[in-house]
């Protein structure tokens, strides 16, 4: 669901002309729906309003500040994965009491500024990292909330570069492995173990492969719990799907209900990671055609974005769908809709049916909202586009388009380059 619909035959985001936008800031940008991301929560957060838990909202989809704002706003917590996503969260006045520090690759000074904030929990990716955090706590005499990250060997079935709960993955640590962890977790003099956690990987469209993790889940919160040691936390990660396509992933009532209904008796806080469900289909990136190119074997829709800033069709071979903002009439065409970036993996559309194009066309490759401009790049030397956020009938911009200073910041010429 979301709010991107035609109305008068032109394509709006709420009550916002698209065609507006671009006149008014320019192409290419990235359109956010305020009503969808409420939506998205809200749908959410229902179903669990019944057990305790908590959402941490995993900001690396999408970490501008004024759509972090509107989640906190509505009593989100938030999953991290840097120091930079911390810092992020802190300018915009999260709760520390309500982040989560996930990542396999937390580095001494994260790690210290962490501990500055007093975050709720680190979510803990190898035995060496919470060796780690044990000596940084106790270099500066605090207690470190930990969970562990357990692996359950699960196959989500998503895109292998998006599977992360696997025995060949980087992510979490593995069953066996972990179990002795928990204990020296618990032990630990300035360490304080809190629960167990796990995230299987992302955009999974079936239910249950989440189910089976749970499953042995709950086994090693059990085991845990028979040993006297404590879980308080039982956090299941993101990764639940969104339609691009065809696809019918869980809706996310479904996917909670079902959740909640077999971990009711454990006793513990769920905690949830979404991250791509809330933002995936609240945002667009519009752009413009710029040419029409045909060779002996295909024709090209080019356009003034790309890869660099919505990677995921280069990357996973992603399906993403594309609209023109005003209707085009005519027989449909097939086109490769490709941007302006040297590399022939510079697409958003391979082989795909649209209404006759022109230069000077706009167009919306909706499910952009998540992994769209937080995975954006500056390749090539593009500024990177602006952002937008519609709420209703007007609408703001969120971060401005970058300039051609914003290339060259922080760039500096030796004194005696030769
Ligand atoms: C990326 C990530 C998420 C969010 O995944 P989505 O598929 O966007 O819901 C949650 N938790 C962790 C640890 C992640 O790395």
């Amino acid at each position: 669901m979301h709010h991107f619909d035609f109305h008068e035959g032109s394509l709006h985001c709420e009550q916002v002309p698209l065609s507006q936008i671009a006149a008014e800031v320019g192409s290419p940008c990235y359109v956010y729906s305020a009503a969808t991301l409420r939506r998205h929560y809200r749908v959410f957060a229902e179903p669990l309003a019944a057990v305790s838990h908590m959402i941490c909202y995993s900001m690396k989809a999408n970490s501008n500040a004024a759509i972090l704002k509107l989640l906190l706003n509505m009593g989100s917590g938030l999953d991290i994965v840097s120091g930079g996503e911390l810092y992020r969260a802190l300018r915009v006045g999260a709760d520390p009491a309500k982040i989560v520090f996930s990542g396999v690759g937390k580095t001494v000074p994260e790690i210290e500024q962490a501990l500055d904030a007093n975050i709720l929990v680190f979510n803990v990716e190898s035995e060496a990292e919470l060796d780690r955090i044990q000596a940084v706590a106790a270099a500066r005499d605090q207690v470190a909330r930990v969970s562990i990250r357990v692996n359950p060997d699960i196959d989500p079935r998503t895109h292998p570069y998006i599977a992360t709960g696997l025995y060949e993955s980087k992510f979490g640590v593995d069953l066996d492995t972990a179990r002795p962890l928990f204990g020296k977790a618990h032990a630990a003099s300035h360490l304080e173990l809190v629960g167990v956690d796990c995230h299987i990987g992302s955009q999974i469209t079936e239910l249950a492969p989440f189910l089976d993790a749970l499953e042995r889940i709950q086994q090693v919160v059990q085991e845990l719990r028979a040993q006297g040691l404590p879980v308080r936390y039982l956090d299941l990660g993101g990764g639940l799907g969104i339609p691009y396509n065809n696809e019918t992933p869980p809706h996310p009532d479904e996917y909670a209900r079902e959740i909640v209904a077999r971990s009711r008796a454990m006793d513990c806080t769920l905690v949830f990671e979404p991250g791509r469900v809330i933002v995936g289909n609240a945002g667009i990136l519009l752009t413009q055609v710029q040419y029409i190119k045909s060779n002996y074997k295909k024709r090209f829709a080019i356009v003034d974005t790309g890869m660099h800033h919505l990677i995921r069709p280069a990357l996973y071979q992603a399906w993403q769908q594309i609209q023109p903002v005003l209707p085009r009439t005519g027989e449909a065409e097939v086109v490769d809709v490709v941007g302006p970036i040297c590399e022939s993996g510079d697409f958003l559309a391979l082989a795909r049916e649209l209404p006759p194009l022109q230069a000077g066309d706009l167009l919306a490759v909706m499910g952009a909202g998540a992994y769209g401009f937080s995975m954006a790049s500056q390749y090539n030397s593009y500024p990177r586009p602006a952002e937008v956020l519609v709420d209703g009938d007007r609408y703001h911009v969120i971060r401005a388009r970058e300039a051609y200073a914003d290339l060259v910041r922080g760039e500096q010429l030796p004194d005696d380059l030769a």
